[in-house]
């Protein structure tokens, strides 16, 4: 049965009901469809405009369930989420921006998708809803493997929220691939800097994409960076050891070895980049 429930109350009722799969922008569900019909029910959750937009209060920022790319893009945000903002222009095309979502994206979590490195690096925490409650987890955690989440089948990813404090850090993001545009990425990389009054660092983090079954944070790294000038240079404190929380693996892409040495490039040059616009 195809069901579209109006609102999120309707939409939690009808998964507890139906055990059905959540389908929002498609982008992953049909593909991954084939030639297949869906199994079992399928609760579209595309008519809950409750959850669609991004919005702030002194401690939070929410990127509802249903937000897509675009309107990732077209949100006024503060610098931390330059980051974001570029891997949101890299997901697909304009016309997979315009019906993919960021919640779909974390959901289907492949280890190349896009918005988990920017997301990770904002030390984003998810909020997931079912008809019997609401429960929060760090994004890091929600992640737990190739395709495999912490979401229950009751469950809809309702918001994505990024603690605030680090709104005037610079980010940025970088995809490498086999070519420039419509492409899965070899590696990827999320950098974010946040200075202090003296030019040091004073908070850095660093997440690489498409090297491990979930994208990771290098902490010590991170570590390593805290107390030197933030200025063009700093990528000489990136050591190949601070990247070995990755396993990367051979695939039709590229090597391990390739993959690993490509993105020890990607998070020196991340970090100069922003170093440069400082
Ligand atoms: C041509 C093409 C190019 C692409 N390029 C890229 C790319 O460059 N980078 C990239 O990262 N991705 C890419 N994708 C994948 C896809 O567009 C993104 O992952 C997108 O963000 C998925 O969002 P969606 O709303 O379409 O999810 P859907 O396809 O609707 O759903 C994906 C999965 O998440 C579940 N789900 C969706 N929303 C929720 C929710 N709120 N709560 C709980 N479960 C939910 C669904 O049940 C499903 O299992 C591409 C896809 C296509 C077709």
């Amino acid at each position: 049965m195809y069901l579209k429930p109006k609102n999120l109350h309707e939409a939690v009722s009808a998964l507890a009901a139906s055990g059905g799969q959540i389908l929002a922008g498609g982008t992953d569900f049909y593909p991954a469809l084939g030639e297949r019909l869906p199994q079992g029910d399928v609760v579209d959750i595309t008519a809950l405009g409750e959850i669609r937009g991004i919005s702030a209060d002194k401690d939070w920022f929410r990127i509802g369930g249903l937000t897509t790319w675009t309107d990732v893009i077209r949100a006024k945000l503060p610098r931390s989420f330059d980051a974001l903002k570029a891997a949101a222009r890299e997901v697909g095309s304009v016309q997979i921006q315009n019906r993919g979502t960021v919640a779909g994206n974390l959901c289907n979590a492949s280890p190349a998708a896009d918005g988990v490195p920017p997301l990770l690096a904002l030390d984003a925490e998810v909020e997931l809803s079912s008809a019997a409650e609401t429960r929060r987890m760090p994004l890091s955690k929600f992640l737990t493997g190739n395709r495999k989440t912490m979401r229950r089948p009751d469950e809809i990813l309702a918001a994505v929220l990024i603690p605030r404090g680090m709104d005037d850090a610079i980010s940025t993001f970088l995809k490498l691939g086999a070519r420039r545009y419509l492409v899965i990425s070899i590696s990827m990389v999320a950098a974010m800097v946040r200075p202090d009054e003296t030019g040091c660092v004073a908070e850095a983090r660093v997440a690489v994409g498409s090297c491990s079954a979930t994208a990771q944070r290098l902490t010590g790294l991170e570590a390593a960076l805290v107390g030197r000038p933030f200025k063009s240079g700093i990528a000489g404190a990136v050591k190949p050891e601070q990247l070995s929380v990755l396993s990367p693996i051979d695939d039709v892409r590229a090597t391990a070895v390739y993959r690993r040495d490509a993105s020890l490039t990607l998070v020196r040059r991340a970090l100069e980049d922003c170093a440069r616009s400082l």
